[in-house]
């Protein structure tokens, strides 16, 4: 008997026959006399909804052109976003017992699942497993509703969009569980995101370090810190689809610890995301200490910088400084510069919205080299211009216009020959 953690996201829960499929799963594992604890997410489109009603309710009270949710409504934004998942919940613990399993639904502050205070973005600091043990080892399955905790002032908070994958790599972690088994709309983690590029190819494998990069820098299949989690502690994940038939073949894609067993690649995946604005800094006095004033301004702000690259005219004794924020802080960011403009002494301000940062990531980068001239003659082939670079030791990052995104991603792949098993 194993213990298993099954989680499914929002399109596999999109619908009672969807529902229906998910307890069909479940039930598969629970006969073979596993004991199961199942994460689920809201049905897919239900989130946005909701965080919509709280973005245009928010708009009204400060006067309805701002983009950034006011911090003094986080905890009320959590109360709305996370129930969603409870009514997932619920209803597959219905179809369960309906099969005749033992199961109950547990919301995050039921178990309890304990977070930090950063409401909309919270933390897992522990979870008491002790209640959710008990339950397991009379017979009971868990039915989980991912995404939420509960925060030290006693409120529901969320873990972040596509948290619930976070939900259930730390259950995994508290219960011990032997397997962690993530299921989606795609059959694993691809070389690049399968919708864009109908050539991208499932990996067998892929090392800790690349998904963290690849979800990180974009590939939305697994939340950033569900990986973090997964890595530190040591527990492979395997993702697979919900939407496989009965009987077939579905071995999704494990992402476990870097072995002699990987593929031997220098690049393993091509990321994007559309969630980065560019900022760009005219004619800033070209002397010590200017780029931490602005990056000082910017987290005084709360805001998040992260491609950075600066031009400097000698001739002038002036730089341009061009960076990165998340497009959701862009008005908060502007307005924060502005404040400052003649106290640090600068020209003027520009910004983008319309960029995408696309990536090349693989641990084979390490040890070779040539990678980012074949990445920059591929953009340039096709006429795409480069704005920002940013680089690690196993990637490489442009920012673009947004309208070369799905030209520059599959201009990438087939530049390091990622269709090619
Ligand atoms: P869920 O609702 O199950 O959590 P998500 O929508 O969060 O599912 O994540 C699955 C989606 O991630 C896929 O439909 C796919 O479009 C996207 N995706 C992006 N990059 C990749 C990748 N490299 N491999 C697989 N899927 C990817
Ligand atoms: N329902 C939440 C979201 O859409 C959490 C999740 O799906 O993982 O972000
Ligand atoms: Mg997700």
């Amino acid at each position: 008997m194993a213990r298993i953690v099954m989680k499914f996201g929002g399109t596999s829960v999109a619908d009672l026959d969807r529902i229906r499929r998910v307890a069909d799963l479940v039930e598969g594992e629970a006969r073979a006399g596993h004991e199961v604890a199942v994460v689920v997410s809201a049905m897919s489109g239900e989130t946005n909804r909701l965080v919509a009603f709280v973005d245009a309710l928010d708009g009204d009270l400060v006067g309805g052109d701002n983009k950034t949710r006011g911090d003094a409504i986080d905890d009320e934004y959590d109360a709305i976003v996370s129930s969603g998942e409870q009514v997932t919940s619920g209803l597959l613990a219905i179809a369960l017992r309906r099969r005749g399993l033992k199961a109950r639904s547990w919301l995050g502050w039921q178990i309890p699942l304990k977070t930090d205070m950063a409401h909309g973005k919270a933390r897992i600091e522990a979870i008491d497993n002790e209640l959710l043990d008990t339950s397991m080892s009379s017979g009971n399955i868990a039915v989980v509703a991912g995404f939420q905790g509960i925060a030290a002032d006693g409120r529901i908070s969320t873990l972040g969009r596509g948290g619930s994958d976070t939900s259930a790599v730390a259950l995994a972690v508290a219960l011990k569980a032997d397997r962690c088994d993530i299921y989606t709309d795609v059959d694993g983690i691809y070389t690049t995101d399968p919708r864009i590029v109908l050539e991208a190819r499932r990996l067998k494998r892929i090392a800790f370090e690349e998904m963290l990069e690849l979800a990180s820098l974009g590939a939305k299949v697994l939340q950033v810190r569900s990986v973090e989690l997964a890595m530190n502690n040591n527990l492979p994940i395997r993702v697979l689809t919900s939407f496989a038939e009965d009987g077939a073949d579905n071995p999704g894609t494990l992402v476990c610890h870097e072995d002699e067993t990987m593929e031997e690649r220098v690049v393993s995946g091509v990321a994007y995301s559309r969630d980065e604005a560019q900022i760009t800094i005219l004619r800033l006095a070209d002397k010590p200490g200017m780029v931490a004033k602005i990056c000082k301004t910017m987290s005084d702000a709360n805001v998040i910088v992260d491609m950075i690259v600066q031009s400097i005219s000698k001739a002038e004794s002036a730089a341009n400084l061009t960076f990165t924020v998340g497009k959701r802080d862009l008005d908060k960011a502007l307005a924060a510069l502005e404040a400052v403009k003649d106290e640090i002494g600068f020209e003027g301000i520009t910004s983008d919205s319309n960029v995408t940062k696309v990536s090349i990531v693989g641990i084979g980068m390490r040890s070779h080299t040539g990678v980012a001239q074949t990445m920059f003659e591929a953009l340039a082939e096709r006429g795409i211009n480069v704005e920002v670079i940013a680089t690690s030791e196993i990637k490489i990052s442009v920012l673009i216009n947004a309208e070369y995104t799905e030209l520059a991603v599959r201009a990438l792949h087939s530049a390091f020959e990622l269709e090619v098993a």
